[in-house]
């Protein structure tokens, strides 16, 4: 078990226990991400939203090509800037998996779900997986008896377990 202790990225309103139950509906996705990218002057573009709803629909962290994919509309060509974008906008953030290959998904502070996620470690595959106020309040009573270096301030924490899939055991 890993746990990496972030100063981003908590947003305690989202234990995810029902995922689907919570999901924002589609307009407050949209409306919050242009809103995100509109305080760092940037436009919604067609492009934009075609990768927040292929994000969305995914429902697991998701490769670039995989994204593709999902939205036939989406151009190559441009799908690597403009997840930078989204990126720099906090619409989107990057997991980093077992493999060579980024991965994304909707922010916590977009989707309104607090989550976590389970790797596998030889294909690479990451998965969502909910938490529980038990679990938050344990890693809450955990982190404060950590020994912390640097200084920080923490806001947070973003949990990864490690295994193997089906496909790979
Ligand atoms: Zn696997
Ligand atoms: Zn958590």
């Amino acid at each position: 078990m890993i746990i990496i202790l972030s100063t981003t990225g908590f947003f305690p309103s989202g234990y995810a226990e029902d995922m689907t139950a919570s999901a924002k509906p589609d307009g407050a996705l949209h409306g919050g991400a242009e809103m995100l990218l509109a305080a760092r002057g940037q436009k919604y573009t067609t492009a934009r939203r075609a990768i927040v709803s292929a994000l969305a629909a995914t429902g697991h962290p998701a490769t670039i090509a995989e994204l593709l994919g999902a939205a036939p509309g989406l151009p190559a060509s441009t799908a690597y800037r403009n997840m930078t974008v989204l990126s720099e906008a906090g619409i989107v953030i990057r997991i980093g998996g077992t493999d060579e290959f980024a991965r994304f998904e909707l922010s916590e502070e977009l989707s309104g779900q607090h989550h976590h996620h389970i790797v596998c470690t030889d294909c690479g595959l990451v998965l969502d997986t909910s938490s529980s106020p038990g679990l938050e309040d344990a890693l809450a009573e955990a982190v404060r008896g950590v020994v912390q270096a640097g200084g920080f301030e923490i806001t947070g924490h973003r949990l990864e377990l490690v295994g193997r899939c089906t496909s790979c055991q």
